[in-house]
């Protein structure tokens, strides 16, 4: 029987208030699912009309996550991936710009000719069929979808609407998990269940029925607290789940764990709960996280870092890169606008590697580029993502080769050393959305480097998001100063990683290795980074 005539969906709504972490709990209980040998794929759907998140600030949105077929994608996805053995695509963000952008299409062709095009049926049929997608691929025994915002928001009704759809035509395929706050009054010392009661009866006026409620709390909510919940939101008794603060999210699968909710979910979907969970790699990751043998401080040079959702998947990935080498990471976040040639070894002495962080346009670069200058100078570990690289070949062409006015087209299009700049097709591009070189490609890794005592491989893949690029103009110079160029594109000749070989670790890439760090299988060039780092911190 093919899969997609038996795959279970499992719809996540949030209610009484935003940011209570539905990625965090969709992501643990796919977790659980996958560890009883079921595959799993989550879904996002985002009610905003941008048709992706590529063209939003991060103040705004937050990291952009991309994909291997380049999707640009909500930060949950990052969460998906570090969790789950499957990777995501485009199908697994849907934003509601992107379902009007398709439905009007589809009236430009003619698809609907004769018809008014309406919110009901056309877009709640558009929001359906994208639901559906990842469950007729065959490939998923079950899909979660997370549906963004909180229930009651205008914008995520049609989304509401085309979900109560699929219930019923789903019938026991489909089941509701609600999210919501049950807060504590310290003046009362009581933990309140009105919001979650009001909640629920809001998802109700639309239709909509929880299966299971998961309560966010600070404290335990007791058996009394359950049973009240149970019997005014009409859910089982054991279908109340408590979800506590967790020591960090890691933690939340095994929270779910011990409420049961993968095993309830199970039951409601009328599927085998009789497979053991196998959690071994994610107990070890947690007991190695627990158990560290050393630390290192290491500085995150960038200009969103008063909003740390802004580096998600670098954060993460240090997380990840640090319990495979025993060691605590402890990530000062260091605002580049504040770096200048006065102050850098003031600021940056006490750490034991040096990361600069991808981004856009002008603001702070040029302490960005001291950062660099810092780290290279004194050899300080030295990691540069993206534009960090871009920043590291500045500052070499610079203060090596001499070049005084070397910089990037990005920021200054008149210079007469553009190391870094367009290649000829980017030329031509207009539009700024979906535009960038996005998504996996392929890079070939010389055998004397850096990266490749990390990889042990020649051929490996990661994911860009980038206009700009090295400018081979520059190669031959650049190599012959020390810097070298130790993994390129195989088919464009593209540079994607740089070194300086006399220097302990100084690594800048083209791509952005963090999205594909995950507790499995942690990013080999964080993990020598972190390593680099602790033999710096154990020489100073
Ligand atoms: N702004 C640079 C470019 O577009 C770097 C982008 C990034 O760091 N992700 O090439």
């Amino acid at each position: 029987m093919s899969k997609s005539s038996s795959t279970k969906y499992i719809f996540v709504t949030g209610g009484v208030t935003s940011s209570l972490g539905k990625g965090i709990v969709s992501a643990s209980l796919g977790k659980l699912l996958e560890a009883r040998g079921y595959s799993v794929t989550i879904q996002k759907l985002d009610p905003y009309i941008n048709v992706d998140p590529g063209t939003m600030n991060p103040y705004e949105h937050g990291e952009c996550f991309v994909t291997d077929d380049g999707a640009e994608t909500d930060l949950d996805l990052g969460h998906y991936e570090r969790f789950l053995s499957s990777t995501t695509s485009q199908a697994n963000n849907v934003t509601t710009g992107r379902i009007y952008q398709s439905v009007i299409d589809k009236e430009r062709r003619g698809d609907y000719l004769g018809k008014t095009v309406q919110v009901i049926p056309h877009i709640t049929n558009e929001i359906k069929e994208h639901i559906q997608i990842l469950g007729e691929t065959d490939q998923y025994d079950i899909v979660i979808t997370e549906i963004g915002g909180t229930v009651g928001d205008i914008e995520s009704l049609p989304f509401i609407e085309a979900v109560r759809q699929l219930r019923w035509e789903m019938d026991s395929n489909a089941i509701n998990i609600h999210l919501t706050l049950v807060p504590y009054l310290s003046a009362a010392g009581e933990l309140k269940t009105k919001p979650t009661q009001n909640s629920v009866k809001k998802l109700r006026e639309l239709g909509l029925h929880p299966d299971i409620l998961v309560c966010r709390t600070e404290h335990h909510l007791g058996s009394e607290i359950k049973r009240k919940i149970a019997q005014f939101c009409n859910v089982e008794r054991d279908a109340v789940i408590e979800s506590l603060d967790a020591e960090s999210i890691y933690h939340v699968p095994l929270l779910m764990q011990s409420e049961m909710l993968d095993k309830v979910a199970l039951r409601k979907l009328g599927l085998k709960d009789e497979t053991n969970v196998s959690l071994h790699i994610w107990n070890d990751f947690l007991s190695r996280l627990k158990n560290p043998t050393s630390e290192v401080k290491i500085a995150v040079v960038g200009k969103y870092v008063e909003l740390q959702d802004a580096y998600k998947s670098i954060a993460e990935a240090f997380i990840h890169s640090g319990a495979a080498n025993l060691c605590k990471v402890k990530v000062s976040w260091i605002q580049s606008e504040e770096i200048d040639s006065s102050n850098a070894k003031e600021k940056l002495k006490q750490f034991d590697g040096i990361l600069v962080a991808p981004g856009f346009g002008d603001r702070g670069i040029e302490g960005k580029i001291e950062a660099v200058k810092y780290a290279r100078t004194e050899k300080v570990p030295f990691f540069g993502i993206c534009l960090g690289m871009q920043c590291a070949v500045i500052e070499y062409a610079r203060n090596v080769l001499n070049l005084a006015d070397a910089h990037t087209t990005e920021i200054n299009p008149n210079t007469s050393n553009p190391v870094i700049d367009l290649m000829d097709h980017q030329k031509k591009v207009t539009d700024k959305g979906g535009t960038m070189r996005l998504g996996a490609y392929s890079c070939q890794v010389e055998e004397d480097s850096k990266a490749f005592e990390c990889y042990h491989k020649v051929n490996i893949k990661e994911r860009h998001r980038h206009r700009y690029e090295f400018n081979n103009d520059y190669k031959e110079k650049l190599e012959s100063a020390g810097m070298k160029t130790t993994g390129l594109n195989p088919e464009s000749n593209l540079v994607e990683i740089i070194e300086v070989a006399e220097h302990p670790w100084f690594v800048g890439v083209q791509f952005h290795p963090e999205y594909k760090s995950t507790v499995a299988s942690p990013q080999p060039l964080f993990v020598g980074f972190i390593d680099s780092a602790i033999n710096y911190s154990k020489q100073h």
